[in-house]
C-alpha cells in the first residue's frame, strides 16, 4: 500500500532500538508521524507513490536530540562573562548580575530575535525540542505588557519560526530570596501566585502538536513553600511538566535549611511535590537520602554540565542517579555552548576526573561495546523527551518523524562500524557532521544549513551591536 501524501527518508543506516540497522526506510505521513519502517528496495520501487523519497546518502540517521533545559535569551552574553569583574572573586552569582543586567536591556523584538539565534544553533546541532525555562515576564519598568504572556508567545514563536517543538516552561518568581530586600534587577520576573497562576492558564491556549506549556517555580529561593504549593496543585489538574532549579549552589541549600529546616529536596519530599511529571534541574549539591527521594518518586535529573562547568557550579553526581535508576535528561542552560552531546559526554567525564575511573556510568556488568553510549544517548533523547512532556522520542512505528542525520565520512566519525558508530556520535562527533534536521516531517536543515540561517544570524549581529557598543 502506498499514499500520495507520504514521504519516504532513505538513509544508508538508521538507529532503531538501539543498534544500526542498514536498508530501512522511514515512511511518515503528512501529519509529521512515522507510520511504516519497510526495506528500502520495496518502496524504491514504488517511488512514484509517495509524495517525497528523500535518499541520505551514506548518512546515518537517529532520533532528535532534546535540549530539556534552555534560557534562550543568555544567547546575547555569550563571551561577555569570561573575564574578572569588580569583584575579588567570580562566581555564579557574580555571573547572574551580568546576565540580570542583559536581561533588563531586551525589548520584545530583540527577545524574539535572540531565542530565534539560541534555537537555530540548536537546529544545527541535532536538536528537535526544546524546554524553555522563560522568566522575563515584564517590561523593564516591572509593569506587565497588555498581554501578560507577550514575551512567552515571543519565544513560542521563534522556536516555531525556526521549527523547533517547544515547551514553554512558564517560570513563577515571587522575591528575591529568604530574608532579602527586593532586588530591582528582578522586577521583570516578578509576579504573585494569583497573577502567576491566571497567566499560566491562559498560555495554555498556545499547545499543539509541537508547543506545550508546563509551570516553572524558579527555584526554593525565589517562590515559597505556599506558592510551590499552589502551583503543584494547579499542574495536578493540567497533568503538565514542572521544572525547579534545585541545589545548583550551596547558598541555596543553607538558605533553605535556614528557612525551612530541610534541604531543598527533603521540602519537596516531605511536601509530597516531586512526582513523575516533575524535574529538578542541576540537583548537584545533594544527599544520598536526596537522590532515593528522586528515585522512589519518578522525578527526572536535568544536568547541564556545559553550563555547570562554566559557572562553576560543581558536579552533578551522575554516577548516584544512574545506579539508583532517577532518569537524567541534559539542557543546554546558559548557551555558552549548544552542543547536546557534548553534555552527554561531560555526564561521564566529570565523574571520570572525580573518581579517576573509566566507564563509570555503564550499567553494571554489561560489556557491551555502545552500552555506556546508549545510556548517555538516552539522556540526550528520551530522557528529555519525556522531562518537557512530549511523547516518545525513539525511531518507532507511531513516534513524531523527529531526527537528525550525521554523514558517515565527516572527520569526527569516519571509519566508525555499525558496533562502534553510537560511542563515535556521543564521544566524538563535531557539529559538522550533522546534515539534515527534521521536525514532525519536515526537513529544517539540509545539507548543514538552515534555509533561515542567514537572515537570523544578520538580525542578531544587529541585535548584538545595538546591545554591547
Ligand atoms: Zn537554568
Amino acid at each position: 500500500m502506498t499514499n500520495p501524501t507520504q514521504q519516504v527518508w532513505l538513509p544508508d543506516l538508521v538507529y532503531i532500538d538501539g543498534e544500526f540497522r542498514s536498508d530501512v526506510a522511514l515512511v511518515c505521513d503528512d501529519g509529521g508521524r512515522i507510520v511504516g519502517l519497510l526495506p528500502a528496495d520495496e518502496v524504491k520501487l514504488l517511488a512514484e507513490n509517495y509524495r517525497t523519497l528523500t535518499t541520505l546518502k551514506n548518512k546515518a540517521l537517529l532520533p532528535g536530540l532534546v535540549n530539556a533545559h534552555s534560557h534562550a535569551f543568555q544567547r546575547v552574553i555569550r563571551g561577555r562573562t569570561e573575564f574578572r569583574s569588580q569583584h575579588s572573586t567570580d562566581s555564579f552569582w557574580t555571573w547572574r548580575e551580568l546576565m540580570y543586567a542583559a536581561a533588563n536591556k531586551l525589548d520584545v523584538n530583540d527577545i524574539y530575535h535572540a531565542s530565534k539565534m539560541a534555537f537555530l544553533e540548536m537546529a544545527l546541532s541535532g536538536i528537535t525540542a526544546v524546554g524553555e525555562f522563560h522568566y522575563i515576564h515584564r517590561a523593564p519598568n516591572g509593569i506587565a505588557y497588555e498581554d501578560a504572556n507577550l514575551l512567552a508567545k515571543e519565544v513560542i514563536r521563534a522556536a516555531t519560526d525556526v521549527g523547533l517543538r517547544i515547551s514553554l516552561l512558564r517560570v513563577a518568581y515571587e522575591r528575591a530570596g529568604f530574608q532579602k530586600e527586593a532586588n530591582p534587577l528582578q522586577v521583570r520576573f516578578i509576579e504573585d501566585a494569583d497573577t502567576y497562576l491566571k497567566n499560566l492558564d491562559s498560555l495554555m491556549i498556545e499547545k499543539s502538536d509541537t508547543v506545550n506549556v508546563g509551570a516553572a517555580p524558579h527555584s526554593v529561593r525565589a517562590v515559597t513553600l505556599d506558592y510551590l504549593k499552589q502551583v503543584n496543585s494547579f499542574v495536578g489538574q493540567k497533568e503538565c511538566p514542572v521544572h525547579m532549579h534545585m541545589a545548583e549552589q550551596p547558598a541555596e541549600v543553607s538558605a533553605c535549611i535556614e528557612e525551612y529546616g530541610r534541604s531543598p529536596v527533603a521540602l519537596l519530599d516531605t511536601e509530597g511535590l516531586l512526582h513523575e511529571n516533575f524535574t529538578a534541574v542541576h540537583a548537584i549539591h545533594v544527599t544520598p537520602k536526596a537522590i532515593e527521594a528522586f528515585a522512589r518518586s519518578g522525578a527526572t535529573v536535568c544536568a547541564c554540565p556545559t553550563t555547570e562547568r562554566n559557572l562553576g557550579d560543581g558536579v552533578v553526581p551522575v554516577d548516584g542517579y544512574f545506579a539508583a535508576g532517577v532518569r537524567v535528561s541534559l539542557g543546554s542552560d546558559s548557551q555558552n555552548q549548544i552542543d547536546l552531546l557534548e553534555d552527554a559526554r561531560e555526564l561521564e567525564y566529570h565523574i571520570r576526573l572525580q573518581r579517576k575511573e573509566r566507564n563509570v556510568l555503564t550499567p553494571p556488568d554489561n560489556h557491551n561495546a555502545s552500552a555506556l553510549a546508549e545510556r548517555l544517548f538516552e539522556s540526550a533523547t528520551s530522557n528529555g523527551t519525556r522531562s518537557i512532556g512530549f511523547k516518545a522520542a525513539p525511531i518507532n512505528v507511531g513516534a513524531p518523524a523527529d531526527f537528525f542525520t550525521v554523514d558517515l565520512d565527516d572527520p569526527s566519525i569516519a571509519g566508525s562500524s555499525h558496533d562502534d558508530l553510537l560511542s563515535n556520535v556521543v564521544f566524538s562527533l563535531s557539529r559538522t557532521a550533522v546534515r539534515d534536521v527534521v521536525v514532525a516531517g519536515t526537513h529544517i536543515v539540509k545539507d548543514g544549513l538552515h534555509g533561515q540561517q542567514v537572515e537570523i544570524i544578520e538580525k542578531f549581529k544587529d541585535l548584538q551591536s545595538r546591545l554591547w557598543n
